[in-house]
């Protein structure tokens, strides 16, 4: 029993194939995604997508790849939507949001202005968040750290050890998912390898970051098995122990995540 902490079962590239997809990834094991959004052009998509999929969950968010041509009112809107929405039970999480320092000709400042504006968000709705970081784990922990935010995922983890320690501290955990099935990525699967089993979690982040053996094609949350099986291998643990453990995590990242354990377990 896997959770894909990660996708964007969304996206158009999922349009003719997305309820065979799913169906696919349950036979394989794996029982409940959480579908992060982008910006308001898709969040009621990610709610419905979770009403009509079962095990399927969603995060509300800005992604900092999107927020170059965004105006306040994107922020207005995630406030109304959480407003609406907060006592959905598929609502888990503020996300993805964070901070990329790798996309070229982005505006830092406004990006790290809609960072805040969200961890603030978090904070009053009492939501975890999902982060999207590349090229600035630091000041996204800064800000971690002084909006007092201590629960979430840092998705797609690619940092230090020593920044992954940080995030671990602060309370959250690190996704990792298809990269980890790339021989020569030696930092993350050392990462992985080396790091407590209990701040890991497993993603796919379908239909982006595809595992070895779909190189440069899509990639779908049926594949989650076959990671957490390259996963089992770098740290010797069986199928059952791992997922045991992924499920714990998962919930102690996305408390809300239970809520849809239990109805499937019904
Ligand atoms: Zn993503």
């Amino acid at each position: 029993m896997l959770i894909d902490t990660h996708t964007h079962f969304d996206s158009p590239k999922f349009a003719q194939t997305r309820a065979d997809d799913w169906a696919r990834a349950q036979s394989g094991g794996v029982v409940a995604q959480v579908v992060a959004s982008v910006a308001p052009f898709n969040f009621n998509t990610v709610r419905d997508l979770a009403h009509v999929h079962a095990g399927t969950t969603y995060a509300l968010g800005i992604h900092p790849m999107f927020v170059d041509p965004l105006g306040d009112d994107a922020l207005d809107a995630l406030r109304a939507a959480l407003v609406a929405h907060i006592d959905d039970p598929k609502l888990v999480a503020i996300g993805e949001i964070g901070l990329d320092g790798f996309i070229k000709h982005s505006d830092m400042a406004k990006q790290i202005r809609f960072y805040r504006a969200q961890l603030q968000l978090a904070r009053e709705f009492g939501l975890p968040v999902i982060l999207h970081v590349r090229h600035a784990q630091d000041t996204v922990i800064k800000y971690l750290r002084q909006y007092s935010i201590n629960q979430g995922i840092a998705h797609a983890f690619n940092g230090s050890f020593s920044q992954a320690n940080a995030y671990i501290k602060q309370g959250f955990k690190l996704g990792f998912g298809g990269m980890l099935t790339f021989d020569k990525a030696n930092q993350i699967r050392r990462l992985a390898r080396e790091l407590p089993i209990e701040a890991l979690v497993l993603e796919t982040d379908a239909p982006d970051m595809p595992p070895s053996w779909a190189y440069q094609q899509l990639n779908y949350s049926h594949y989650l098995p076959r990671i957490a099986q390259a996963l089992c291998e770098l740290r010797g643990l069986t199928m059952p122990e791992l997922a045991g453990q992924m499920r714990l995590n998962s919930v102690a990242a996305l408390p809300k995540l239970q809520l849809t354990l239990d109805e499937l377990s019904r």
